[in-house]
Formats: C-alpha cells, structure tokens, sequence
C-alpha cells in the first residue's frame, strides 16, 4: 500500500470533482434538458490492520488482517455495483502498514458520504457496529478547522444514524447485530460519518442446531453483509443530513500529513492549526 499511493484513487476523486462541475455549468445555463449524472457518492472502506499488524488471529491459519482485506474487497464490488465510488485504504498486504493518522488523512480527504472501518474478531456473534465514544459537539455549525483527536465529534449525529439504518438492514436480512460506541483509531479523527463493522460468528438461526457458528471469513457471509452494507448506504444516501457533513467538510489535520514510512506519535499539538487543509 505505501509502495503505491494509486490505491487512494485520487483518480476517481478527481472525477468525481470533474463531475460536479460539470453538474455547476449545467444548471446555470438555459434550456437544458438532459438532467446532469450526480457525482458517485464516495465510500472509504479501511480494512483494519494489515503487513506485520496481524490483528486476532481468528483460527490457526487466519489471520484478521486477512478477513478484513477479503471483506473489503467483496465490499468494494458490491458498493460500486450499487452505485458508490469506493475508495480504501489498502488493497492488499502491505510489508509496512500506513500509519493510522494517514488512514484518517486518506478518508478526510474523500469527502465520503460515509467511512467504514473493518475489523473480525471470533468473540461474540453476528455484527458489531460502534460509533465514536466522545460526545458531539456542542457547536450548531462545524468550525472550518476543528481539532484532530476530536473530529469525529462534529459528524457523529450522521455517525448515528448510519449506524442505525445499518443496523436495522442488517436486522432485516437475519444478521444479528449489536450496536454500541468505540474509539478503536481512526475513528475519532475522521471527518465523515463513520462507524467501525466488526463480523463475529454467524450462530445458525434455529437455537438447538448442533452447527458450528459460519465464520467470519465465510465468502456467503461476507457476501450477506455486503449486500446489507449496500442497501443501507443507498437508504443513507437520499437521507436529509441531520447536521454538518460532506457538504462542507471540515479541515482535521492540525499535523502536516505524514509519509507513510514515518513512525506513529501522538500529535504534539492537539489543538486546531491551519496547515494540512482536507482537500
Ligand atoms: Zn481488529
């Protein structure tokens, strides 16, 4: 991934820049008929862990590193044959890993309609969706530069209601789900509607089968979530926004962006700086 910065597809971001100005001079001038194509709404998927972060390993031979990769692929087909542009933050294995303030920076650069992180675990069942765990902002509108630790604090009543439309559409397709409030990183520093997707075991429906629980590496599985994902974001997306969002995205990076080789340190100044503009 760090060997090849083409994975953050500032292509299509450029496209889809492209095609809202498109959009601008088409609405402007007289007697058009044929309505502009709306810009492709942008999904960042970040596979978490990845290279020498292996996460949990889920079975002898599995690593959660490996599931996260294989869920975000089958995300990515999915989400585009919705109708989204995907945008992730790795797509494979990479011998080092982008620090997590870049996986930030790669989604807060996106403008996305939404930021999922993956991550598999094999304790518990079914899904666990989780929001940010620092309280909203007090603000009624988002400060043009907002601190980086907290930014996440300015998007999270859209963080909720992603999550709850989620969580009622995987509900709906018999997938179990939990959903609760976490700050595993990146999350906290992302300037989009974000929630973490965490898939445990699939317990077979009927309660006295003898079945073993599907894994989540199971490609059906994966399959079932990403479908659900898709169906929930196409809901989202003609949701009116509840507040500050990708409209007028915010600047979060009070730290210039880092190369991706550079260790990872706290921040040395938490507060709002003006360089390092999201865009
Ligand atoms: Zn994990």
């Amino acid at each position: 991934m760090t060997s090849n910065p083409a994975h953050h597809n500032p292509s299509r971001i450029a496209l889809t820049l492209g095609a809202l100005a498109l959009g601008a001079l088409a609405c402007s001038p007289l007697h058009t008929q044929t309505r502009p194509t709306p810009p492709r709404a942008i999904i960042v998927l970040d596979p978490a862990h990845g290279g020498p972060d292996l996460g949990s390993q889920l079975t002898d031979d599995l690593q959660e590193k490996n599931v996260t990769l294989a869920l975000s692929a089958r995300l990515r087909t999915t989400l585009t044959a919705s109708g989204f542009t995907v945008l992730t933050t790795r797509d494979d294995d990479p011998t080092a890993l982008l620090p997590t303030d870049q996986r930030a920076s790669v989604a807060n650069h996106a403008h996305a309609l939404a930021c999922i992180v993956l991550h598999a675990t094999t304790s518990g069942s079914g899904i666990h969706l989780a929001t940010s765990t620092l309280p909203p902002a007090q603000d009624a509108d988002t400060p043009a530069v907002i601190p980086w630790d907290t930014a996440q604090a300015h998007y999270l009543p859209q963080s909720l209601l992603l999550a709850n439309q989620l969580g009622v559409t995987l509900i709906n397709a018999k997938l179990p789900t939990l959903l609760g409030r976490t700050s595993v990183r990146p999350i906290d520093n992302l300037t989009c509607p974000a929630l973490t997707l965490e898939v445990a075991p699939l317990p077979s429906p009927d309660p006295n089968s003898a079945d073993d629980p599907i894994p989540a590496s199971d490609p059906g599985y994966q399959q079932r979530i990403a479908q659900s994902v898709a169906t929930a974001l196409t809901a989202f997306r003609s949701h009116p926004e509840p507040g500050p969002g990708p409209a007028s995205p915010a600047k979060a990076t009070p730290k210039a962006p880092r190369k991706p080789t550079t260790p990872t340190t706290k921040p040395a100044n938490p507060t709002p700086a003006q360089n390092g503009a999201a865009r």
